[in-house]
């Protein structure tokens, strides 16, 4: 039995609307354990509806919609699909009685055009809407195939589904087996790469493990299915322990954590204390270690120091050095860290400068040269050059840059 979701909508092809209402529904269908391969975004365009339902009622045996249920023109996924299947829509009166009295109450008159939202297939069950006026219906148009639909906004229709598809799945059996996931987050190491080292892991079949890559960041998604969240844990754990093992370093976290409060929990349990001094990033370094709830335990500042002369007096920045050198350089970003760690009197002075573009860049210093600055205990004061993709935009150098300086400190 597999599933396949089709939300009718121009607005969603417009790309005017994002389609949560899929992703919500995939979700769903992922906890209940139905298998789902398919998702269609179709316009509002009778046709094309069909062309859609012929292909999805061949691969699928549960199709469940979203959108066109409403009372206006465009909405036709009713009778699209009743006129697919050769079936005629009829009037049922407890929908009208219904429309009626949501609009009585509210003190106003019915419109001639909500009378089309008390036609459905006949045959077809009504899966009432409290939340809106158009309610859905659930179908058997032949053997083996069950439609569902269900209003496009997403509130009514997460109601909805609640109230009336979880119970149907129930009753069903299904819902038995549920698909749990752990997110295991990786920084400094590039997808092919860490694909390459877990290759076996790809071939799993039961908990799989599948990567992503996104802003710089890397992870493995391992998926299990079981009868319940404790069993699904129990076979991710061995697996992530694995992965986690394979990865080393380049491992950070799992799920909600992030570079930042894993570098807070290290703080943390060491107490130990951070202070940052930022250039190109402009208080984005700050902005990440504070938005982590508790920092103010470790964190204890920085500084901005946007101008060179702000380094000079504040940092204490070696004048010399930085007409010798240059701002975006090895020796100043030491001294920033340097400075900002005596300045602030904490544990660890991290410091970033280098050059976000779009401009400002040169032969021997492109945009996208950042030097992460790193002060510490026993006089341990070093510096990391990144070179990121001059192509890239201003706004993802920066955030590499806040990335690999708290990735620096997590080492
Ligand atoms: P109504 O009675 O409100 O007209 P309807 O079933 O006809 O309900 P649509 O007209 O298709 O629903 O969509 C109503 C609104 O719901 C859209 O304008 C959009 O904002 C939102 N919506 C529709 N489909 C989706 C979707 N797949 N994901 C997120 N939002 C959606
Ligand atoms: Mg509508």
């Amino acid at each position: 039995m597999t599933a396949e979701i089709i939300c009718v909508g121009t607005e969603l092809l417009l790309g005017d609307i994002l389609n949560t209402n899929a992703q919500f529904l995939a979700q769903q269908l992922a906890q209940f354990g139905i298998p789902h391969y398919y998702q269609t975004v179709v316009g509002d365009n009778p046709a094309r509806l069909q062309q859609v339902l012929a292909i999805a009622c061949d691969r699928s045996e549960i199709l469940i919609f979203t959108g066109g249920l409403g009372p206006t023109p465009d909405d036709l996924t009713t009778e699209t699909i009743a006129d697919f299947f050769g079936v005629p829509l009829e009037e049922r009166p407890e929908i009208l009685a219904d429309i009626a009295d949501k609009y009585n109450r509210r003190g106003r008159e019915m419109t001639p055009s909500n009378r089309k939202q008390a036609l459905i297939p006949q045959g077809a069950e009504i899966l009432p809407n409290q939340w809106g006026t158009a309610p859905g219906i659930i179908w058997q148009p032949r053997p083996n195939l069950t439609i569902l639909t269900f209003p496009g906004v997403p509130f009514e229709m997460q109601r909805m589904w609640q109230a009336t598809a979880v119970p149907y799945l129930k009753s069903q059996g299904w819902g038995k087996e549920i698909i749990a996931s752990r997110m295991l987050k990786f920084w400094g190491i590039a997808e092919a790469a860490l694909a390459e080292k877990v290759a076996p892991f790809l071939n799993l079949s039961n908990p799989t493990v599948a990567p992503y890559a996104s802003m710089g960041e890397v992870k493995l998604r391992v998926s299990a299915k079981a009868a319940s969240a404790e069993l699904a844990d129990e076979m991710i754990s061995p697996v992530a322990a694995q992965l986690q093992q394979i990865a080393g370093l380049d491992y950070y976290g799992a799920d909600d954590d992030s570079l930042a409060s894993v570098v807070g929990k290290l703080l943390q349990a060491a107490n130990e204390t951070l202070s940052v001094a930022e250039s190109c990033t402009g208080g984005g370094l700050g902005s990440a270690i504070a938005s982590v709830p508790g920092s103010s335990i470790y964190f204890q500042g920085g500084i901005i120091s946007y101008d060179n002369q702000v380094k000079i007096s504040l940092l204490g920045v070696n004048p010399d050095d930085l007409a010798q050198y240059g701002a975006v350089s090895e020796t100043v970003a030491k001294q920033m860290a340097a400075g900002v760690r005596s300045l602030l009197s904490t544990t660890w002075g991290l410091s970033i400068t280098g050059i976000a573009g779009p401009g400002g860049g040169t032969e021997t210093k492109p945009v996208g040269l950042v030097y992460i600055g790193l002060a510490g205990p026993n006089g341990l004061v070093e510096s990391c050059e990144h070179r990121f993709n001059p192509l890239q935009d201003r706004s993802l150098i920066r955030h590499f840059s806040t990335c690999s300086a708290l990735d620096r400190l997590r080492r």
